[in-house]
């Protein structure tokens, strides 16, 4: 983390993305000008409040997926978010108890609610780290991620709903494909990225929005999206809307509210 952002993150008076998340999510860990500035996105496109709880779905989905289909017993969760339960150990150690997760957010009010992700199975651990996604080789480095991770053996890198905080001229495909080397053959990606591809007008105002509050965002094509895969295999049904991707059930929400692109795609 910059100097530059600490003030920021830490200002509960001005909103900040995680905040304004959990408030979609309809959480309780956010305050006055997370819920205006959150509002006002609702105001914009109603469709938020379905898209973060898709966003959440396919969270739960994949990471099932990949514990019980491929192997997967370790996960690098970046942008985790204030937690919502089940938080993603939990969905895992669900599957294969002995799961071991990383978490790690920029934003220090993450952390400090971040006890209440630290309830690991016996056979399991959990922790979690402040880091920034635009530091990738300072994050891969961080201590508690050694004591965690064994970097030998496959481990699943969570990105979901993360890169859109990412803007072009900060690297986003440098940065996924610098994780995705300090990985082994066998490691996953599990990606989730808000588009405008269905609504563009509707996603500007939400991109002026954030903008306006001080997060630069940047939602990006089907076609862009892609390319967080690239060199990976992915997994069946491709990248796809959130609720597409491997639905439990029926598909209930339209294209328009979830505009999430998401996928899952093996490392070679
Ligand atoms: N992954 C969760 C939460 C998504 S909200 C989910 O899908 O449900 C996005 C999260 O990314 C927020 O918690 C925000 O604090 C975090 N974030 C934004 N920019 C980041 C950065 N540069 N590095 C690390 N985390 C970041």
């Amino acid at each position: 983390m910059t100097s530059s952002q600490a003030p920021r993150d830490l200002d509960t008076s001005r909103p900040h993305s995680a905040r304004m998340y959990d408030y979609y999510l309809g959480g309780k860990d956010h305050f006055e000008a997370d819920e205006k500035a959150a509002q006002t996105v609702a105001a914009a496109y109603p469709g938020i409040f379905v898209c973060a709880r898709e966003n959440r779905a396919f969270m739960h989905r994949a990471t099932r997926v990949l514990a019980r289909e491929h192997g997967i017993r370790q996960w690098l969760d970046i942008g985790t978010g204030i937690p919502t339960e089940p938080n993603l150990h939990q969905v895992a150690q669900s599957v294969v108890p002995e799961a071991r997760v990383v978490y790690a957010d920029n934003d220090p009010l993450v952390l400090k609610y971040a006890e209440r992700l630290m309830h690991s199975t016996p056979e399991g651990r959990t922790t979690y780290i402040e880091a920034d996604v635009n530091a990738p080789d300072a994050l891969l480095a961080a201590p508690a991620l050694a004591e965690v991770l064994d970097l030998d053996r496959p481990v699943a890198l969570s990105l979901n709903a993360l890169m859109h905080f990412v803007t072009d001229a900060q690297d986003p495909y440098g940065i996924v494909s610098r994780l995705l080397a300090a990985l082994p053959s066998g490691s996953a990606l599990a990606l989730s990225h808000c588009t405008p591809d269905f609504d563009p007008d509707t996603w500007q105002k939400v991109t002026d929005i954030y903008t306006g509050a001080g997060t630069p965002v940047r939602f990006r094509s089907r076609e862009d999206v892609a390319r967080f895969f690239d060199g990976l295999e992915l997994l069946d049904p491709g990248v796809t809307v959130g609720h597409r991707w491997r639905p439990d059930g029926a598909v209930e929400a339209t294209d328009a509210e979830v505009s999430l692109w998401t996928g899952v795609g093996i490392k070679p």
